[in-house]
């Protein structure tokens, strides 16, 4: 990821390089990301040289979600053998024939979700954990639900390694959202609907907001609605790909 005529390189622990922008990543047009001084040169994590080249891709996406991505280490939720692309744009396997959403994905995802941050979020699918990670840093609560035993372990074991204490993961079908729990202003769906759950109305509160990938299990639009006097008013969509949504309100229902 160094870029040419740069001075920027990868450290000899493959974990942090150098640069020598002093002002790289914190002149207001580039996320400001994690890094640290050290004897005189600024550190960047490969989670925050992400979010620069995410930013300079994707502009206009929100520099909160890239600031709470520069913290997260995205290699701790991919499997052990892909470790060396967790910091390149690609959905990469987290074992039990899931995905962990590209990078761009998830910076969409959440930037659509900014008028709501504060909020209590909802995430169906979490996989890794790893876009909730993300989302506990612009969240108060975030509430998972997962229907693989195996990655809702696994969630719950990298959330906590990456700090996320106000998200919870629970194990069992998600389609039809967590009623217990709600409202939510925040509803985030990661894996692709055949059509718009019937439960997702009544679970956001009112201005609340709702992304949702509908279409065919291999390939969906991304869409994004805002509750408004009780109806779900479309605001934007984006082309995406998810694995399917298996349940009650999903597909194989
Ligand atoms: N956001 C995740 C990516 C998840 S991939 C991450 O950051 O890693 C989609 C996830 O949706 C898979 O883990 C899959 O098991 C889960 N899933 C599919 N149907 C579901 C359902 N009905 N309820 C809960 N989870 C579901």
């Amino acid at each position: 990821m160094a870029q040419s005529g740069s001075a920027l390189e990868w450290g000899s622990s493959g974990r942090w390089f150098e640069s020598s922008r002093p002002d790289h990543g914190n002149n207001g047009k580039e996320p400001s990301g994690s890094f640290l001084h050290f004897r005189g040169v600024i550190l960047f994590s490969k989670a925050a040289e992400m979010t620069v080249l995410l930013n300079r891709l994707f502009p206009g996406q929100s520099q909160a979600v890239l600031k709470a991505m520069a913290e997260v280490q995205r290699e701790v939720f991919v499997d052990p053998g892909w470790r060396r692309l967790a910091y390149t744009d690609r959905s990469l396997p987290i074992g039990h024939g899931q995905t962990i959403s590209k990078p761009a994905t998830v910076l969409r995802m959440l930037s659509a979700m900014e008028p709501v941050f504060g909020g209590k979020l909802l995430e169906t699918g979490s996989g890794s954990g790893y876009l909730a990670s993300v989302a506990s840093r612009l969240f108060s609560r975030v509430y998972c639900v997962e229907r693989v035993l195996g990655l809702v372990e696994s969630s719950r074991t990298n959330l906590q390694k990456t700090g996320a204490r106000n998200a919870v993961v629970r194990y069992g079908d998600g389609s039809a959202g967590w009623a217990d729990n709600a409202p939510f202003d925040g509803i985030l769906y990661s894996a692709g609907a055949p059509g718009l759950p019937a439960s997702l109305a009544d679970q956001l509160r009112e201005g609340g907001l709702a992304g949702v990938p509908v279409g065919s299990k291999t390939s969906q639009e991304f869409t994004v609605w805002k509750k408004v006097e009780g109806d779900l008013v479309r605001v934007t969509s984006f082309a995406c790909s998810f694995v399917p949504l298996i349940g009650k309100e999903g597909w194989n229902g």
